[in-house]
């Protein structure tokens, strides 16, 4: 017996199938007719997308995953959504998420929990575990999420999908809820990794109205995708990262990620050992990096400025208190726990010992990252170091939930691109393989990627 629509995936949190069959149609109508204005069509008009509820719509709800904004309806859209629109892509609705987009398995969701098309009885990975779930169960061809640690690549292994998390800077998050803005990235969902390619070079460029944008224009990624699917490696420099395998991970994902490394070679590519002895402090640098700017970014959710209002059951209705009302309805156990991290980490007299420390390791990663493209062009670990885990193992214990992302945070945690592809089953359960590459390299997820493929 399964919860929520869908044939029980429920990856949804809102559908809008007029809005979207009347793009559809418009898209239809052009091509019909010809001419100049159906050449001008975008590769992407007609090809539906679904959105990750962190990103605000016009006409659509947007509730990050939270009761905090229920019913709540944004009054502009994302830049991406613009962008989207503009391609006259039909967007089929809202993903479900983790509150905030803080989890790993999308049970988080204030909306109940998405499961994994795989197997009902496992979680399709988070935050964005929506989206992915959604591509994953031929529900829509192409999404979008975001990357704070991990939401679009983690979920995209363990659905056996792709996703990306480009370059920080080089998609516009304008109109993306944040969560901790050093770290967040927009980025594409899809089950090619050509086809990532195509709404990543539509989503990406500069935006002026994101001021960590960065002023360039969009790498050529369809390119590198078809340069990468033609199976030639030739002269690549693969790092390994030593640290990113072997203990800690599951045999099979193990075992997949070994058969990746002999496809690589035997496509041509040269694979290296690289070693990044700090990545061993990102998970615990990112857990107060993290949750320190999240305490700033959901100050805002304050029941006078958006959404949920709350007064007081008893007493005097003061600011305060209908604050304190609020928040407390509002936000769920997660949220409530990564705010009072935050604030206790960024606390007067304990700010060097923690932010502070945990700057430094952010400089101690991004050290790592560039001795190790010194010795390699791209570098590759799994994504995850399991694979699905079953509903409910592990929402007791936060630290369990956390570890899933001990592969994916270090590219947040230094800006730097990465990719997940598929890597073949264990155990009937996707693999993921991810790719990083330098800042603004991006291309080389997408040769690298679709090689794999
Ligand atoms: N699992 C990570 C977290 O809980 C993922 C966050 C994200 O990328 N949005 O913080």
């Amino acid at each position: 017996a399964v919860d929520g629509g869908e044939n029980g995936v429920n990856a949804f949190l809102h559908v809008n199938t007029e809005q979207a069959l009347a793009v559809a149609a418009e898209v239809d109508a052009i091509r019909a007719a010809g001419g100049a204005e159906a050449e001008a069509l975008h590769p992407l008009a007609g090809v539906p997308i679904a959105v990750k509820d962190l990103i605000v719509t016009i006409g659509q709800p947007t509730t990050a995953g939270s009761k905090m904004l229920e019913g709540w309806m944004s009054p502009y859209d994302a830049t991406v959504v613009e962008k989207i629109r503009a391609a006259k892509m039909p967007i089929l609705g809202k993903t479900n998420l983790d509150e905030f987009a803080m989890g790993s398995s999308t049970e988080h969701s204030a909306y109940g929990p998405t499961r994994n098309p795989w197997d009902l009885g496992r979680i399709p990975g988070g935050s964005g575990g929506g989206s992915a779930a959604a591509v994953a169960a031929f529900e829509a061809p192409l999404a979008l999420g975001t990357d704070t640690g991990g939401s679009i690549r983690q979920p995209g292994a363990v659905t056996g999908t792709v996703g990306v998390k480009p370059t920080y800077g080089g998609v516009s998050r304008y109109g993306a809820i944040a969560m901790a803005s050093s770290l967040d990235q927009i980025g594409p969902v899809s089950r090619t990794v050509l086809d990532s390619a195509y709404l990543h070079e539509l989503i990406g460029g500069h935006d002026p109205a994101d001021s960590t944008s960065l002023n360039e224009p969009v790498p050529a990624l369809v390119e590198a995708a078809e340069l990468g699917a033609s199976g030639d490696m030739t002269g690549v420099r693969v790092g390994v990262i030593k640290e990113l395998q072997g203990e800690g991970y599951e045999p099979g994902v193990q075992a997949r990620f070994n058969e990746s490394l002999e496809a690589l070679r035997a496509a041509g590519a040269e694979i290296v050992e690289v070693s990044c002895p700090n990545f061993k402090y990102a998970l615990g640098a990112y857990y107060l990096i993290m949750p320190s700017e999240v305490s700033s970014n959901l100050a805002k959710f304050d029941g006078v400025r958006f959404g949920k209002r709350v007064l007081p059951a008893e007493g005097p209705v003061t600011i305060e208190r209908v604050m304190a009302a609020t928040r407390a309805a509002g936000f769920g156990d997660e949220v409530k726990r990564r705010i009072i991290l935050g604030t206790y980490a960024l606390s007067a007299g304990y700010y060097d010992a923690y932010y502070g420390s945990a700057q430094k390791v952010r400089t101690l990663i991004q050290r790592d990252f560039a001795a190790a493209f010194e010795l390699a062009d791209v570098l590759i670990s799994p994504t995850s170091p399991t694979v699905a885990f079953e509903l409910g193992s592990r929402t007791s214990d936060p630290l369990s939930m956390y570890l899933n992302d001990v592969a994916t945070i270090p590219a947040n945690m230094a800006g730097v691109p990465g990719i997940t592809v598929p890597g073949g089953l264990s155990e009937g359960l996707p693999v993921g393989i991810q790719f990083l590459a330098p800042a603004r390299e991006d291309a080389r997820l997408y040769r690298a990627g679709a090689a794999l493929e």
